[in-house]
């Protein structure tokens, strides 16, 4: 079965086929930097890395975007509080995002563009839609989304779109139910939103300049103009939480389809911004909405601080459907732990038994790989795919102990689960026991999807900057072994 995914925009799980395979442009929400991220952010990273490794999985070449908000209210708030400068401030949080997803074992994006580094492609985006007559300036010299403007005129492609889309809401009324009183803004229309937001005393000198003045850019059009200046005017997925697909996601629609692209050369012809919107499902823990004041808000330091670590976590994040809302709790952590080591226990012996297995790396027999590949395909049915693998341990513990396995089958099943696992990334470190830096395991993950996906180059690539980090990787039988250069 070929890969289907759900799409918000048709509600149905469709084909996924990508506009110019193999290639496929990956666009994900990122972190906005100005805290240490907790499990519910991290749910829907974990999330998106599970989409780019089932697309290479299935042979694509994926291009992964995921921004960076370093320009925002609560940063703004916090650099007041600390009486830090922008750039250090959100290097900091860089930093320790970066570090989180390595523990988790996500890929790390091909690109991570922070939004002060595109401000310029903003100002353009902005200055199209204000050349169409779809933004205005306020009074306050702030620029306003017009969305009855974008809703009524013709003479645009992109434009007389449907906004609201997404959601199967009233977007007025829900942004109306969400303000103290529409006389407090500038705005037109109580629906509009900030493209633009004019420079006040309490930014400090966070300000850039623009046509309109000095100011900054809104967060709804940071993501529209870096997904299309990193992938192009049309994207083939577009992920975030679901939490994010009204205002953020709708207002991300409005503003590219609005412009036309950031290019503006869609030659009279209306693209769709995005051709696949993916959402993830919120994250409860310990069965309640996360808040401080509860004592069940983690982040990822503190659970490894509590002990687990960081394959334990994935799995579990991973454990659930993504349009499901999750229960995440310590003893689910537990169960996990319980789980890995099963499978642990089961390539530890898979391996012994292989170990005298002297020829080339045999070909992964094929039961294992084709029913994870059928539960996968299948809008990522990970609760299958988890039973395939669970299934496949208690087979192999079967055979094993009846000594029916010779060096040969036990190397082809190994391969069979290192294909798997180039998906899943919950094995026991290629390097048993050495503890590997972060930085290198990633690489080492990725290498193995890049190989999966025949992208060779990249596998090349990646060999290469394993080597710079002090490491060397060894394709064996049993899958990649680092080792200490
Ligand atoms: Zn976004």
């Amino acid at each position: 079965m070929s890969l289907r995914l759900h799409n918000t925009l048709t509600r149905t799980v469709e084909p996924f086929v990508p506009a110019t395979p193999p290639r496929v442009g990956l666009y994900c929400c990122g972190p906005t930097v100005y805290d240490f991220g907790h499990v519910g952010n991290f749910r829907t990273f974990v999330f998106a890395d599970l989409v780019r490794r089932a697309l290479a999985f299935n042979g694509l070449v994926v291009t992964h975007v995921m921004n960076v908000t370093d320009v925002e209210d609560k940063i703004l708030r916090r650099l007041r509080e600390t009486g830090q400068a922008l750039r250090p401030f959100t290097a900091t949080y860089i930093d320790a995002f970066l570090s989180d997803l390595a523990s988790l074992r996500c890929l790390r994006p091909h690109h991570l563009p922070r939004a002060t580094d595109h401000i310029a492609d903003m100002v353009r985006l902005i200055s199209r839609l204000m050349e169409r007559g779809i933004a205005y300036k306020a009074p306050d010299g702030s620029v306003y989304f017009n969305i009855e403007q974008y809703r009524r005129s013709e003479r645009w492609p992109g434009c007389a779109c449907r906004y609201g889309q997404l959601v199967h809401i009233d977007p007025e009324q829900q942004r109306a139910s969400g303000r103290v009183s529409a006389d407090e803004y500038d705005k037109d229309h109580v629906a509009d939103f900030a493209l633009w937001k004019a420079r006040v005393p309490e930014d400090g000198d966070v300000f850039w300049e623009s046509p309109w003045g000095q100011g900054r850019p809104g967060w709804h059009i940071e993501c529209s103009a870096m997904s299309m200046a990193l992938l192009g005017d049309s994207l083939d997925i577009h992920l975030g939480g679901e939490d994010l697909a009204f205002p953020h996601h709708e207002d991300e629609i409005a503003q590219s389809e609005g412009a036309g692209g950031l290019r503006g050369d869609l030659h009279g012809k209306h693209l769709p911004f995005v051709r696949h919107w993916l959402h993830g499902a919120h994250l409860l823990v310990e069965g309640r909405k996360m808040s401080k004041s509860l004592g069940n808000y983690f982040t990822v330091r503190d659970l490894l601080a509590k002990g687990f670590d960081g394959r334990e976590v994935r799995f579990l994040l991973l454990s659930a459907h993504y349009r499901e809302t999750f229960n995440f709790t310590l003893a689910g952590l537990e169960g996990a732990r319980t789980a890995l080591a099963r499978l642990d226990e089961c390539l530890g012996k898979l391996r012994e038994r292989a170990a005298s297995h002297g020829g080339p790396a045999p070909a992964p027999v094929h039961g294992l790989v084709e029913a994870f590949q059928e539960a996968l395909n299948d809008d990522l049915n990970v609760s299958r795919a988890w039973a395939v693998v669970f299934d496949w341990v208690r087979d192999q513990n079967r055979a094993l102990a009846s000594g029916a396995m010779d060096p040969a089958a036990a190397a082809a099943e190994l391969a069979a689960f290192g294909a798997v696992d180039a998906v899943l990334a919950v094995a026991p470190d290629p390097a048993a026991g050495a503890s590997v830096p972060d930085e290198v395991m990633a690489r080492a993950h990725e290498r193995v999807a890049a190989k999966k996906a025949r992208d060779f180059a990249r596998a090349d690539a990646l060999r290469a900057e394993i080597k710079a980090l002090g490491w060397t990787v060894e394709d064996t039988p049993a899958g990649p072994k680092l080792k200490r250069a």
